[in-house]
């Protein structure tokens, strides 16, 4: 969906979309799984730059809510994963700011984005709030034994012959581990 400003001047734009699985390209590790709710409003702030000059920002307030898949940080096995969140975000158009020299943008300011002159695309702007809800990392479960460094066995799954003592990463993984810890 496509906001532009000239659709909010008379009132707000209140919406309640549904992005469906396979429409967004979210990362190589994330799969949308299902419909996608997102449903908020957008509002026109009309920014004074004085000279009778205003600049049409989009104000995007929305929350999403929907199911997920995101690979194990060990056995790389797809977790099935919630991820909700809401924003409140400002978007300026990109032709405002394009004499960086004359209007640095100020600390504060550093939160805004940018739409281009064809509109705001709100599924962008979801998948990226999507791409930053992110846990920094997902596990499977809190003991995954991962996957064997050699053969590639899913080690939840079952040993394989390998003999992990004689793999020199190993030793010195332990190695490392034994420092630590005599601390
Ligand atoms: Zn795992
Ligand atoms: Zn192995």
């Amino acid at each position: 969906m496509l906001i532009t400003p000239l659709q909010l001047e008379q009132e707000p734009l209140l919406f309640d979309e549904s992005i469906p699985a396979g429409a967004l390209d979210y990362a190589p590790d994330v799969a949308q799984v299902g419909p996608l709710p997102v449903t908020g409003r957008a509002d026109l702030i009309l920014e004074n730059r004085g000279h009778n000059e205003h600049v049409p920002d989009i104000r995007i307030r929305a929350a999403y809510k929907g199911d997920f898949e995101l690979l194990c940080a060990r056995c790389v096995e797809p977790v099935p994963t919630a991820l909700k969140g809401s924003f409140d975000l400002i978007f300026r158009p990109q032709a405002a700011d394009a004499d960086p020299g004359e209007r640095a943008i100020t600390p504060d300011e550093t939160e805004i984005g940018y739409y281009e002159e064809s509109g705001l695309s709100l599924e962008d702007v979801v998948r990226e709030q999507v791409l930053l809800s992110l846990p920094s990392r997902t596990l499977c479960k809190e003991d995954c034994k991962g996957l064997c460094p050699r053969c590639g066995q899913n080690l939840n799954l079952g040993t394989c012959d390998c003999d992990p003592v004689s793999d020199p990463r190993w030793n010195a993984l332990a190695g490392l581990a034994g420092t630590i810890e005599s601390r």
